[in-house]
């Protein structure tokens, strides 16, 4: 979009923690994370995963620890990732020992199911030898029990009982002279998780880890972990963000670039500006505009490129894309920056827009030559990616 991208709130200032290379907190920019669902003991296949992560734009994974088979393939796990690890442990800190002999980035302990202060320290101290940092991981669900409550008195609010959880185990490191932690207070309810994270905002200086969790299938989920995300970037909170999905890891990763974007944190890949169609519609604009994404996806640059259903409002409510087009009766018109370049017919939209954007990114990035043509089986390849619906799917198949 614009050079000069509209910012919201200041980030919070964080004090800046180390997951092997990459920096959470601080002057960072919001970190991606994810985490896998293979049997981590099989470890190929978890590598496989992590790399496959790695490639949509995850900068840290997290792998689940949850025996010591687990554990057990942590050492060849971490040899060959292609980004730092951490071990998610629950219940037993023996793993959280297993996982720091095997080399891993950073540890996340759950105060809710490590309740003995004499475990969490022995976990502390071996982190600190080796210069790891640990993520306080509460979860609504799984939230220390309550003390014993006063004949009338009401339980504490989710929000506070979520933050006491964090302070409990935020006490036993720093009273260790531990610093090296970040912290998250997930729930799926999402103005029980905003509140949480304001508050312990407030309190501590630690990186924030955001995330709604279990929020649902990919449609429903999305929708909440971006609220629930959201609110809090745009308010300056928070380090880093997980998007959980039931669904396979690879479709968080977008997600969660998404919001990034869409809030102008951080870009990755491209920006789809399309319109939503409707009465003056002449093209068929929904294949098209999935079949941009899709193309520009592949080259990985962050080119913002507009699809637009007609001349009335396209170049202008688009002025901003790097490329785009405007179409109608048969034909459309290609612009950059909103100035229309030429005129083309509908068999050659998508050609022409993968040519000017070529052209943007040779000029951008210097690394893409506009000379170079777009091979017709790439295109054929690209193109059979997103079936055409319909005889004027700009209106049937609107979703
Ligand atoms: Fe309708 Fe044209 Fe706007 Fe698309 S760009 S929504 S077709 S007026």
């Amino acid at each position: 979009m614009t050079d000069e991208l509209t910012q919201l709130q200041p980030r919070r200032k964080s004090r800046p923690i180390r997951v092997g290379d990459v920096q959470v907190g601080g002057d960072a920019p919001v970190v991606v994370q994810t985490m896998t669902n293979t049997d981590t003991a099989d470890a190929q296949a978890t590598l496989r995963q992590i790399h496959e992560l790695a490639e949509l734009g995850a900068e840290i994974v997290r792998v689940a620890v949850p025996d010591k088979a687990a554990a057990g393939a942590l050492p060849d796990i971490v040899r060959q990732t292609p980004v730092p690890l951490i071990a998610d442990i629950h219940y037993d800190h023996r793993l959280a020992h297993a996982a720091i002999e095997a080399g891993i980035h950073g540890l996340r302990l759950n105060p809710g199911n490590i309740r003995d202060p004499d475990k969490v320290r022995g976990v502390v101290k071996a982190a600190k030898e080796r210069a790891i940092s640990i993520r306080i991981g509460v979860n609504e669900g799984s939230l220390p029990p309550l003390p014993p409550l006063a004949e009338g008195e009401m339980p504490p609010p989710k929000p506070k009982r979520m933050v006491d959880a964090a302070l409990w185990e935020i006490g036993i490191l720093t009273d260790m002279g531990f610093e090296d932690i970040k912290i998250s207070l997930k729930a799926f309810d999402v103005p029980t998780m905003v509140t949480a994270y304001r508050e312990i905002a407030e309190m501590v200086p630690y990186p924030l880890h955001l995330g709604v969790t279990e929020a649902g299938t990919p449609k429903a989920g999305s929708v909440r972990s971006a609220i629930g995300i959201g609110l809090l970037l745009a308010e300056g909170i928070g380090d880093t963000i997980r998007v959980s999905l039931a669904a396979d890891p690879h479709e968080e990763l977008p997600v969660a670039w998404d919001i990034l974007k869409t809030l102008n944190l951080r870009q990755r890949g491209p920006t789809i500006v399309a319109c939503p169609t409707c009465g003056r519609i002449e093209i068929d604009l929904i294949p098209l505009a999935n079949q941009v994404e899709a193309y520009f996806q592949k080259l990985g640059k962050p080119i913002t490129v507009a699809v637009m259903g007609c001349v009335v409002n396209g170049p202008g409510e688009a002025r901003d894309a790097d490329i785009g087009i405007a179409g109608g009766k048969g034909k459309g018109a290609i612009f950059r920056k909103g100035e229309v370049v030429r005129v083309v017919p509908e068999d050659q939209f998508m050609p022409a827009l993968v040519e000017e954007g070529h052209k943007v990114i040779a000029e951008k990035w210097g690394d893409m030559p506009p000379s170079q043509p777009l091979a017709a089986d790439n295109l054929g390849d690209i193109i059979s990616l997103t079936p055409v619906e319909g005889s004027r799917p700009g209106r049937t198949s609107r979703r």
